[in-house]
């Protein structure tokens, strides 16, 4: 705790740097290794791709030793207060002056929002026809919230982009007036406040943090999906932020008409302003936003380096930022400089095999949505013709998309012996080179299958 609030008194550390520390919670030295704790995933993503370096070297000093960093990922830490000193001047010769550990009284606009990413801004947003509309009605409330567009719903699969422009909402209106109260959420962590309001008897605290506010950034709401009570407190402070003219922008990954246990008065709620969904980005988006990536990170890529990660993975932007911090990461780590053979040789796992997460239960899931039939009809023992081929295909996938046993993958239709799995296995991989049809829903269902997994 100490050395890191020496850390944060260092003058010659950041402003940005210095909010992001103050978000760290240290939790246990053991040995060589420094363990802290971060409340948000792109808290721990900022320090361990930005701050890393700094922060580890520094605390060595501190300490007196080599050390190591460790982040974890606790929803429940809640850091230190570590109070923030403004940002000293550094006096030509890049010396610092003294460090004033003086406490500052915290305004809101006097150090960023520590609930958005710094990341990600309209700036470093690349438009593209995928996300065109999304971006120019995001920007459209940034520049005047409570006007048009309220609430704007932005859906769209995983990786698409949505987080970054419910953060750039936040930062461009608190960049073009400070006093705007903004808070973003994530609906696990408003579910979450709402259960422990509950609980501490604390009703009043959040109401306070959730309508009083200018504009709510609610993201993912699909998570409240079947939550009765929350969704109602939801409906409340919707309600109230609305009708009080002030702005609500919801995230999802599905439309509102395929929000799923959410009332009926609540999704027509939902498409009282503007509805407007993030695609999958075409190969040149996918080039810049890598070039953009490599440009911010300051990282050397050639074109056919971003040409081959942007045409070889083009479902999930996560994934294709991913894949070009492996290759440059390899690289540095080798001392080798970025090509296409290198990234080819690095990316050869997460290009053609990429399927770790695939589970049986999402095949049967896919396929028997595919059909149009029930996971129980699909897994069961009936031979009508559909069935039986919804089976074979599905026990198929099982086979070519994870690492299960046939046995294993018996047990998942119903406890099938692993012959008869080993039969349909046979019997599907013969008709695909033989019908069409069969190869044409067998590679369907593969690719839904991969595209939900990804999700
Ligand atoms: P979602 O919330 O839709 O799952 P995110 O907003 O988390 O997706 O985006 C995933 C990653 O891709 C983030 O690092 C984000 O900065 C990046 N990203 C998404 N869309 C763009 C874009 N148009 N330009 C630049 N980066 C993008
Ligand atoms: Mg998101």
């Amino acid at each position: 705790r100490e050395a890191l609030e020496h850390l944060v008194h260092d003058s010659g550390i950041s402003a940005q740097h210095r909010s992001f520390l103050r978000l760290v919670k240290p939790l246990a030295v053991v040995e060589d290794n420094v363990f802290l704790a971060v409340a948000e995933d792109f808290t721990k993503t900022y320090i361990e791709s930005t701050l890393r370096g700094g922060v580890t070297e520094a605390l060595s000093h501190v300490l007196g030793r080599d050390i190591r960093i460790a982040v974890t990922v606790d929803a429940s830490v809640t850091p230190p207060d570590i109070a923030v000193p403004e940002p000293t001047a550094v006096d030509d010769a890049g010396t610092s002056a003294p460090s004033a550990p003086t406490p500052v009284t915290r305004t809101p606009d006097a150090v960023p929002d520590p609930h958005l990413n710094p990341r990600y801004t309209f700036d470093t947003f690349v438009i593209g026809s995928s996300n065109r509309f999304a971006h120019a009605a995001a920007l459209a409330v940034a520049e005047s919230p409570g006007k048009t567009y309220n609430p704007l719903f932005i859906y769209g699969g995983s990786g698409l982009g949505k987080t970054h422009l419910l953060h750039a909402i936040g930062h461009y209106t608190r960049q073009i007036k400070p006093q705007t109260r903004v808070r973003y959420v994530n609906s696990e962590e408003f579910t979450n406040d709402f259960i422990n309001s509950i609980r501490d008897d604390r009703s009043l605290t959040f109401k306070r943090t959730y309508r009083e506010v200018d504009v709510l950034l609610i993201d993912d709401i699909q998570f409240l999906q079947g939550k009765e009570q929350t969704l109602e407190e939801f409906f409340h402070t919707f309600n109230a932020l609305h009708n009080a003219g002030k702005h609500v922008v919801i995230t999802s990954d599905v439309s509102p008409r395929n929000l799923d246990g959410i009332e009926e008065r609540m999704r027509t709620r939902f498409e009282w302003g503007l509805m407007t969904d993030v695609q999958p980005p075409d190969l040149e988006t996918r080039i810049a936003i890598l070039r953009k990536k490599a440009q911010a990170d300051d990282v050397a890529a050639p074109g056919d380096v971003l040409e081959y990660i942007a045409s070889n993975i083009t479902s999930n932007i996560r994934e294709l930022e991913g894949a070009l911090i492996r290759v440059t990461a390899f690289a540095a780590l080798n001392k080798q400089t970025v090509d296409l053979s290198l990234a080819q040789v690095v990316l050869k796992d997460l290009i053609s095999d990429n399927d770790s997460e695939i589970t049986a239960s999402s095949i049967i899931g896919t396929t028997a949505d595919y059909f149009g039939i029930s996971m129980d009809e699909l897994t069961g023992t009936s031979r009508s013709r559909v069935f039986v081929t919804a089976r074979q295909i599905a026990m198929y996938l099982c086979r070519e998309l994870t690492d299960l046993s046939l046995p294993k993958i018996g047990e998942h239709f119903g406890g099938k012996d692993h012959t008869t799995v080993m039969y349909s296995v046979k019997k599907v991989e013969d008709q695909i080179a033989q019908r069409r049809q069969m190869y044409n829903q067998v590679n369907e269902i593969h690719a839904r299958v991969k595209q939900q997994t990804r999700g």
